[in-house]
């Protein structure tokens, strides 16, 4: 039998002296270096596999792709029908596009990107981010408050591009079917209605940068992100393809939307005076009204589906503490229970759980830290006590804990 000192790894030829693992095989060896090889081999494979361009997407009609938020995403009715209907036809779209469109002169189906106008915390991002898990592309957050025009200090709008690259582990392909959700639109906003008075160079610059990568165009990404040097190797990304969500808390647009309502009533619609609902304007919100709140005219025309979202109520809050999948009370279950602890959240707990969130105006953000000050106590003694099987977390000792902890801490996140 040959000496096993002489086998070789068969794929490289090194010498077993000369490496730390050879596995053998039926027929010959491997070494550790031709096995990291092979695996870096096997997943640029894979990954230019998944993206590969013409494969057909799967779909899911609207009605399911909303069943699947409601797991999520508590109450929010209107948006998430809106956005389950431009995330179909978005999807829709890129197959007809790509597959199906045979020649120029056919149809050619335009992106509906959308803007999603809400208080903060009201769920917004979990919507953005809800849908990108489900339909399982490249997912990134941007905030258009740091975003500048080339040239200003601040980040510049390719950079938006780059942490889509990142989530796709620098897969162009699946990066440019990807979503990115930007918030904070309303932030960049132009401060005055009237463009010819001045160039806002924090507002409308901005948007005039972003409105390139709304409209579908191939942009020159720097690949680590930050600034553009002439002589750094740029990576095209196309972004017809990428469906862009956007976010704004619109302060105050209310008021425009009232003023607009009050015009027309004014104007053409006597009849709709008595049906108005004053209380809550966001629900007749128009495309109208973002331009007049500051958006440039183009970048509210590249963000054709518009929705928006309600305050959360007490019921809402109450309702995210025990309903969603990922729920702050499910979470909580699993905890203790791999310490073979019951927790049980009774009503009158997760009353003053909201309450609480609702004092320190901190809406369901907030639900989370309410819940660990809580549980503070419980989490650091109980894994020690073999007597405690069951903790009930009603009213009274959800007060009596919470007040143990700094309340000031809290109030000031
Ligand atoms: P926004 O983007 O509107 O500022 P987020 O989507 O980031 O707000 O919401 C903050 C957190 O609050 C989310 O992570 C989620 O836990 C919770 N939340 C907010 N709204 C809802 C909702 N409608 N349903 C379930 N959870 C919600």
């Amino acid at each position: 039998m040959a000496n096993k000192k002489d086998d070789v790894c068969s794929f490289c030829g090194r010498k077993r002296k000369d490496v730390q693992i050879l596995i053998s095989g039926i027929e010959g060896h491997i070494c550790e270096h031709c096995v990291d090889q092979a695996k870096d081999i096997i997943g640029e494979e894979v990954a230019s596999k998944k993206g590969s361009g013409a494969k057909e997407l799967k779909l899911m009609r609207p009605i399911d792709i909303k069943s699947y938020l409601d797991e999520y995403v508590i109450g929010q009715d209107e948006a998430k029908r809106v956005i389950s209907v431009a995330v179909y036809n978005h999807y829709k779209r890129i197959n007809y596009n790509m597959i199906h469109r045979k020649n120029k002169d056919d149809v050619e189906i335009e992106k509906s990107n959308i803007l999603l106008v809400g208080e903060t915390g009201t769920g917004k991002t979990l919507i953005a981010r809800t849908i990108a898990k489900m339909l399982d592309v490249p997912f990134c957050i941007a905030d258009a408050t740091v975003l500048t025009e080339a040239g200003y200090v601040g980040e510049d709008v390719e950079n938006v591009l780059v942490k889509l690259l990142q989530a796709s582990d620098y897969n162009v392909e699946a990066a440019e079917r990807g979503i990115v959700f930007i918030d904070e639109i309303d932030k960049i906003a132009r401060k005055s209605d009237n463009p010819s008075i001045t160039r806002d160079v924090s507002g409308e610059g901005v948007q005039q940068a972003l409105l390139k990568l709304l409209e579908g165009s191939e942009v020159n990404v720097p690949p680590q992100g930050g600034r553009k040097h002439p002589d750094q190797k740029m990576i095209k990304v196309n972004t017809k393809n990428i469906l862009f969500i956007v976010g704004g808390a619109f302060d105050g647009i209310e008021r425009k939307i009232a003023s607009r309502i009050n015009t027309n009533v004014i104007g053409y619609n006597k009849k709709g005076t008595d049906v108005i609902d004053k209380d809550n304007l966001l629900q007749y919100i128009s495309p109208l009204d973002v331009r007049s709140f500051g958006l440039i005219p183009e970048i509210v025309g590249r963000l054709p589906m518009l929705t928006y979202l309600h305050p959360l109520t007490k019921e809402t809050l109450k309702r995210i503490i025990s309903e969603p999948r990922n729920s702050l009370s499910k979470q909580f279950h699993k905890l203790f229970e791999m310490d073979g602890i019951e927790i049980v959240f009774k009503e009158s707990g997760n009353d003053y759980i909201v309450d609480k969130a609702i004092e320190f105006k901190l809406g369901a953000r907030g639900l989370r830290s309410i819940v660990e000050a809580i549980l503070t106590e419980a989490m650091f003694t109980l894994p020690s006590d073999n007597k405690v099987k069951k903790l009930v977390v009603d009213g009274k000792y959800a007060k009596a804990q919470l007040e143990k902890t700094n309340f000031a801490k809290l109030s000031a996140l």
